[in-house]
């Protein structure tokens, strides 16, 4: 489905990253959760980048994060405001969350968008399953959606969230996790579930390096589900 959407919402989440959320057609639909084509008018014209949604199908609009750069798209992206319009074309995908299973979700940086709808999917349905999401940033001001992801573990006892920042400096007072997305995270996490299923996503570099964890723990293919940001060195 191909759709012209109003902006209805449109803030930075952190420094370095901006959301928006957009109306949602009446009928669209989308699995959780799948990616959409998203076309701004930017100084180079029409463009389309490819982008996941970070909302869930329960709820009432879409949401799309981006980690911001000087390209036409991003700085297109971050001047949307309320009442603008975006072209929607939608949704497609195949890093859909499978609702009979726990789940291990692994963010590395603005790979956090379908995750964090993944989330919302479970906390709105009130899903039995248990999920921890790892989420690597290189600092804490870097951590997008961070209040959302605190409501979420606050609403649904059965979901978890392990940061850990790998550049924060050691004299910022944050007592949490430091390093990047290591096998000993990984254990941690499964540790807490059952028979998980993996999502991954980030940049290339970033879901090979967990990837290949996951390999090396024994995790079998068939339980490790993978979205790469491609457009990010
Ligand atoms: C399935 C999927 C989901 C994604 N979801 C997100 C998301 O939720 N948030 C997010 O921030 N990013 C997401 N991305 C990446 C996004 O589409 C961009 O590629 C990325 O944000 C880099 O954009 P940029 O303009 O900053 O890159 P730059 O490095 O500045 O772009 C360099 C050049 O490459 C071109 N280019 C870059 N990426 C693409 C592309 N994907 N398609 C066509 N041309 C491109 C640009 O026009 C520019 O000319 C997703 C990618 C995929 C494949």
């Amino acid at each position: 489905m191909i759709y012209r959407a109003e902006v209805l919402e449109s803030r930075p989440l952190t420094p370095s990253a901006h959301m928006i959320r957009v109306e949602k057609a009446p009928g669209f639909a989308y699995l959780p959760v799948q990616f959409c084509g998203l076309e701004l008018v930017t100084s180079a014209g029409g463009v389309e980048y490819p982008m996941s949604l970070a909302s869930s199908p329960t709820q009432e609009f879409l949401e799309f994060g981006a980690r911001l750069s000087s390209s036409p798209w991003k700085t297109a992206f971050a001047a949307l405001r309320p009442g603008d319009e975006v072209e929607i074309d939608g949704a497609y995908g195949h890093f859909v969350l499978d609702t009979a299973r726990d789940a291990v979700f692994v963010a590395g940086g603005i790979g956090i968008t379908p995750l964090k709808g993944m989330a919302d999917y479970l906390t709105d349905t009130q899903s039995p399953r248990h999920a921890v999401l790892i989420y690597g940033n290189r600092s804490q001001d870097e951590i997008a959606y961070r209040k959302d992801l605190d409501r979420l573990e606050q609403v649904n006892g059965n979901f978890t969230v392990l940061h850990t920042l790998s550049r924060e400096p050691s004299d910022s007072g944050w007592t949490g996790r430091r390093g990047r997305i290591d096998a000993a995270l990984l254990q941690d996490a499964a540790s807490r579930l059952q028979d998980p299923v993996y999502y991954l996503c980030g940049r290339g570099a970033m879901v090979m390096e967990v990837g290949q964890a996951l390999l090396r723990l024994g995790v079998s293919r068939e339980r490790i589900a993978f979205e790469v940001f491609r457009g990010y060195s």
